[in-house]
C-alpha cells in the first residue's frame, strides 16, 4: 500500500503518534543538525516518550521516504545526531510497503539474531564494533526497491548495523548501482574487515602486495 507523505498525520492519541511527533520536531529543523537529547525532549513535552523510538526515526527512512542522515551516512555527524536533509521525503521510498507490527515481531521472534554472514548479534546484545545495544529490525531479503514485499518470508532479523550498511550500498539509492558507496560499508564493517580493506588499499597505493605487508 503506497504511503503519501501528505496524508501521513494520524488522529490525536493513535498508537504510532511518537512517530510523527518525531517527524514535526525534524521538520521544524530541517537542514539542522539535532540530538538524541532534543528528541528525547520533544517526545516528553509533547505527550510522552516510548521505548524504542529510534526505530520509529527508522521508519520514517525506510517505510516513508525522509531522508534523515545520522553518522552512519556522514562523516560530520556524530553519535546520536541526526539532520533531516529535506521537507520533501523521497518519492521511490514513499512506493514501499510497510511492515505491518504483527510481521515484524514474528520476524524478530523467529530468527532472534541478525542474519547478516557471521553476526549473530541478539536483541540487547552489546554490538563490539559500535559499543552501542542492539536492536533487530526487520530486513527485506529481496529489497522493497526490487519490488520485494514486506511479508514475513522476505524478512530478516538484522541489526540496525547491519540493515543500514545493506541500504547503503550505492550511492544515490538501492537503485543506482552504479555508484558503491565503500565509505558508507567501511563504516559498518567490523574491525577485523577494516583491517583487510586498508591492508589491500595501503599495499595498492604504496604499490605492493598485500601478502608484503
Ligand atoms: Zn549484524
Amino acid at each position: 500500500m503506497p504511503v503519501k507523505a501528505d496524508t501521513h498525520r494520524p488522529s490525536v492519541g493513535a498508537p504510532d503518534g511518537a512517530r510523527w511527533r518525531i517527524l514535526d520536531f525534524l521538520l521544524a529543523h530541517v537542514g539542522e543538525t539535532v540530538t538524541n537529547e532534543q528528541i528525547q525532549a520533544h517526545l516528553d513535552a509533547t505527550g510522552g516518550s516510548i521505548d524504542r523510538w529510534h526505530q520509529r526515526l527508522s521508519e520514517l527512512r525506510t517505510d516513508y521516504g525522509w531522508t534523515i542522515l545520522s553518522h552512519r551516512d556522514r562523516d560530520d555527524l556524530g553519535r546520536g545526531e541526526y539532520r533531516l536533509e529535506s521537507k520533501v521525503p523521497c518519492r521511490d521510498a514513499r512506493k514501499r510497503e510497510p511492515i505491518p507490527a504483527a510481521v515484524r515481531a514474528e520476524v524478530i521472534a523467529r530468527d532472534k539474531s541478525c542474519q547478516a554472514g557471521g553476526c549473530r548479534l541478539r536483541d540487547g546484545d552489546t554490538d563490539p564494533e559500535t559499543g552501542g545495544i542492539v536492536r533487530l529490525v526487520p530486513d527485506h531479503v529481496v529489497p522493497a526497491s526490487d519490488g520485494g514485499r514486506s511479508t514475513a518470508e522476505n524478512l530478516r532479523a538484522m541489526c540496525a548495523r547491519h540493515n543500514t550498511a545493506r541500504s547503503n550500498l550505492y550511492t544515490g539509492g538501492k537503485g543506482r548501482k552504479d555508484k558503491p558507496n565503500l565509505a558508507a560499508l567501511m563504516r559498518a564493517a567490523s574491525r577485523d574487515e577494516k583491517r583487510k580493506v586498508y591492508a589491500s588499499l595501503y599495499a595498492h597505493f604504496d604499490g605492493k602486495h598485500p601478502d608484503e605487508l
